[in-house]
């Protein structure tokens, strides 16, 4: 199988597990286009070279949000990018302040790949706010996000200049006032 077949199949299978999964912010956004976000990012900030990487980015979520093992994706699309997606994953049996706290302390030592995909996220995900914040999130709540973002992102330091200008764009942008 080709790289490309490989893309478009990853594509076609984030699209069905996450089908009628619709974004938290108030416009409700399919959850697809969170993942043609991520892996436009990822794909641009490496030029395309990793083909694997831009799959694990599609799939990225498919673990945490949609009943899909890991077995699954080994089988799909191979053992890196079924790793990288389990390394950007939280573990849903534990509590939400400890995954966050976890987010923080394990980006430093991921691999290369999935830190460019963490920065993706965090990147996609602080713009989703600024344009669709989630109808119950006051300011405060806001605000939290984008401090625990930010701590994330301080570990993933030194992967790739391009995205994390992005994503210190993104939640600068937070703290402005919209046009
Ligand atoms: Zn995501």
């Amino acid at each position: 199988m080709s790289a490309i077949s490989d893309l478009a199949r990853a594509y076609h299978f984030a699209a069905v597990r996450h089908l009628s999964q619709k974004r938290k912010g108030k416009a409700g956004e399919p959850y697809i286009n969170h993942l043609t976000e991520v892996a436009d990012l990822v794909a641009t900030a490496t030029g395309g070279c990793d083909v694997d990487v831009v799959i694990a980015a599609v799939l990225h979520d498919v673990l945490e949000d949609t009943p899909t093992t890991c077995e699954e994706l080994v089988e799909g699309f191979g053992a890196r990018v079924a790793g990288m997606v389990l390394e950007v994953s939280d573990d849903k049996a534990l509590p939400k302040a400890e995954r966050k706290r976890l987010q923080i302390e394990h980006a430093p030592h991921l691999t290369p790949g999935a830190k460019i995909i963490k920065l993706a996220d965090k990147t996609a995900n602080l713009r989703s706010l600024k344009k669709s914040p989630p109808a119950d999130w006051d300011a405060a709540r806001i605000a939290d996000y984008v401090v625990w973002a930010l701590a994330v992102a301080e570990g993933l330091r030194g992967t790739n200049p391009a995205l994390e200008d992005l994503l210190a764009k993104a939640a600068a942008a937070m703290v402005t006032p919209s046009a």
